[in-house]
């Protein structure tokens, strides 16, 4: 098996392996990615493409952790988009520069009162009907409507711009084998089909492969379990061509659902669907069951359009994470290192830059830049597909 060196190995190629990639190159490393399938193919491509600053978190007007560490991830991001930042996305797409929040009144006037828009830097401002998008008006909705100040992205958008300039360091490796002596990787076996075996020796290895992270950290001397998964099951409309970004706030500390619009290739405007729609309707037992309860929810919210007209269709997903009691979210993107590996979870996309720095100072406390060998005898991953290109869509 031809064998070859490098300084770091990043597994895994979502936005957080992505992100990492260059603040690592930014402090003289020469890390290699390797990447099973495609590109953001995972949770990365399926993400709603929201530039959290916290305020969903602070919905029921408490401000915890999450919503704190938040606050400051936007900006890094739309530094970077303004062509500022620590990586040049200016060629990001930005689907929307605000979101929305509606509601019947009373729930919206509670959230913004709330110590935490201030907190948060949040400007959560009351509009007036005519200030409304024209979605509001044309779906004839009667509750109340707030802008909030967060961009909404094209999210493989970003996955272009971040790959682009790491040509030559992003390679395909369908079956990634670790070889461990207790908690050391000592090497990473390369098998593809269309190439001979190879043997990667690492000196330090990033894990951010999201549920890949699953079968690292059975391979390491941990506490088990040290990851979990969440599903969600989000729902997708074709052809609704109302553009909307946003949260339907309800009682509930989680929005009863969260809209963001997007365009399948043919230009067909699609909607996907989050927030408590995804997370109840992962609990129903069929996806039929899903769609009758998805249109149920539309049309509570929107009761003049004949949801049943729209094709419709579910997408399946895993949140991948470190273990946490209670299988709660964490409220910060974590890195934990065992001797030469660290495993990496951004918890949020809008956290890739929050984690790229703490993979920094941990590898860089503990390892020297290395010249790589050779250039790997792989191939290049491709970017991966949104799931409104390769859902099941159903009528
Ligand atoms: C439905 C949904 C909506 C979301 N919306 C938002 C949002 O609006 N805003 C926000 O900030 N966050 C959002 N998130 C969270 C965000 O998407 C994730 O936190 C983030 O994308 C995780 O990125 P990642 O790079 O860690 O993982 P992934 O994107 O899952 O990438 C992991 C990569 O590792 C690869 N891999 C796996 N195993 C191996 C292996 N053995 N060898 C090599 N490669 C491997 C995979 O193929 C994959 O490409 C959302 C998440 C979901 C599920």
């Amino acid at each position: 098996m031809k064998e070859f060196d490098c300084d770091v190995a990043v597994c895994g190629g979502g936005i957080a392996g992505l992100w990492a990639m260059h603040a690592l190159r930014a402090h003289g490393f020469r890390p290699l990615l390797l990447e099973r399938h495609t590109l953001g193919g995972l949770q990365t491509l399926s993400a709603q493409g929201i530039l959290h600053g916290g305020m969903k978190y602070a919905l029921d007007g408490k401000v915890d952790d999450i919503a704190l560490r938040l606050r400051e991830m936007p900006q890094r991001w739309l530094d970077a988009m303004g062509g500022q930042g620590e990586i040049d996305l200016s060629t990001v797409q930005v689907l929307s520069e605000n979101q929305y929040m509606w509601s019947d009144g009373s729930l919206l006037g509670k959230v913004t009162s709330a110590v935490g828009a201030r907190m948060l830097h949040g400007e959560v401002d009351a509009l007036e009907r005519s200030a409304w998008p024209a979605a509001f008006r044309d779906l004839d909705y009667r509750g109340t409507v707030r802008v909030l100040k967060e961009t909404v992205i094209d999210v493989r958008s970003a996955m272009r711009a971040l790959a682009a300039p790491l040509k030559g360091s992003l390679f395909q490796a369908e079956d990634l084998r670790m070889q461990t002596t207790g908690d050391q990787v000592t090497s990473l076996e390369i098998h593809g089909t269309n190439h001979d075996p190879i043997s990667l020796r690492p000196r330090c290895v990033v894990f951010t492969a999201g549920i890949g992270n699953e079968e690292a950290a059975t391979r390491l001397p941990l506490p088990q379990p040290a990851t979990q998964r969440r599903p969600l099951r989000q729902m997708l409309l074709r052809g609704p061509a109302w553009k909307l970004f946003g949260h339907c706030i309800v009682a509930d500390p989680k929005p009863r659902v969260t809209i963001t619009s997007h365009t399948m290739p043919d230009g067909t405007p699609v909607w996907y669907l989050g927030g408590n729609i995804a997370e109840k309707a992962c609990k129903l037992s069929s996806v039929d069951e899903a769609i009758q309860f998805t249109r149920h929810e539309l049309a509570a919210i929107f009761p003049k359009v004949r949801w049943q007209d729209f094709p419709i269709a579910a997408w399946d997903i895993d949140r991948a994470e470190p273990h946490q009691s209670l299988r709660f979210m964490p409220s910060e993107p974590t890195v934990t290192t065992h001797g030469n590996c660290l495993l990496a979870w951004p918890t949020k996309l809008v956290f890739a830059p929050g984690l790229a720095t703490r993979i920094v100072q941990e590898v860089t406390e503990r390892h020297a830049p290395l010249p790589l060998s050779a250039p790997l005898p792989l191939p290049s991953p491709e970017i991966g597909q949104y799931p409104w290109e390769l859902a099941d869509w159903k009528s």
